[in-house]
């Protein structure tokens, strides 16, 4: 036989679409250690739905004396609603709410290398920091310079979300994008010849990377079409080059959004096109 699995020690409680407090209440026995919630990071359940409030879950685990721990998944360090970003909760918030640990990622909302983090009382990490399993888990040198590096930003959120790119390509307004839209079309006509076409029409683009599943945020997009090549052509040789373009092909339009367009690749995306018509 082998050892205990982790699905063992882990009960799942609750539908898919509907949890209550007491859904949590009747699965506490003599052997529960810990109430966990986790966020439906990249997805998200609409219509006939009841989910569990950290309050609500830090009320529950009161009654058993039990740690609450909730995996934020993207956990943000900044209210993004500020930004038309709603509905991600500050990894603050979950403390403030009583939560005993929050976990979550370094490198989603973060902005950071590629780590899990975890945050919390103090009486709930001792124990961690002691188990022996932290020595095969733990972070490398390089990476928590790296972390500690974007952490430092945090420290002034203006510097934050000018500097970390993730951040800043999602609180870029609309009206800002609807202008670099047009600047980097500009820039990119004086290095093409005919034969390539480009235009701006107003679009969305997604967040991504396991967050705000269903935000749309407003963008200019640049379309573009070579002659004698369609859409999915074109997609693919920018796609496929040493250094890669990625677009999207949306109602047959092959598009470019200027969010994550940076100026200095504007000259290779120039020189990208003029090899197509070339060839
Ligand atoms: C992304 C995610 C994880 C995994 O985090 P990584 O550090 O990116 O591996 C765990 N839980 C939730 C809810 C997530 O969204």
């Amino acid at each position: 036989m082998s050892g205990i699995s982790p699905l063992d020690l882990l009960r799942e409680i609750g539908a898919t679409n509907r949890t209550h407090p007491r859904d949590y209440r009747a699965a506490i026995t003599g052997e529960t250690a810990l109430l966990l919630k986790v966020h439906t990071s990249n997805f998200a359940v609409v219509g006939f739905t009841a989910e569990v409030s950290t309050e609500e879950l830090v009320s529950v685990s009161r009654e058993s004396s039990l740690p609450v721990m909730v995996d934020a998944g993207s956990g943000t360090l900044i209210n993004l609603s500020a930004y038309g970003l709603q509905g991600e909760t500050t990894v603050g918030k979950y403390l403030e709410a009583g939560a005993d640990l929050v976990t979550f990622s370094g490198d989603k909302l973060l902005g950071g290398p590629q780590a899990g983090i975890i945050v919390g009382k103090r009486s709930c990490l001792e124990p961690m920091k002691k188990h022996p399993l932290l020595r095969a888990l733990r972070l490398d040198k390089v990476t928590l310079a790296t972390l500690e590096g974007t952490l430092r930003l945090y420290r002034d959120e203006q510097q934050a979300l000018q500097q970390i790119p993730s951040l800043r390509m999602m609180t870029l307004s609309a009206e800002e994008l609807a202008t670099r839209a047009k600047a980097i079309v500009r820039r990119m006509r004086r290095g093409l010849p005919a034969g390539v076409s480009l235009k701006t029409l107003k679009g969305f683009s997604q967040v991504g990377g396991g967050t705000f599943p269903l935000l749309e945020l407003p963008t200019t997009l640049i379309s573009i079409s070579v002659d004698g090549l369609s859409s999915q052509q074109l997609e693919q040789s920018l796609r496929t080059r040493v250094l890669p373009i990625i677009g999207r092909i949306y109602q047959g339009d092959y598009l470019l959004d200027p969010r994550t367009v940076a100026d200095q690749d504007v000259p290779d995306m120039v020189l990208a096109l003029q090899s197509l018509v070339a060839a």
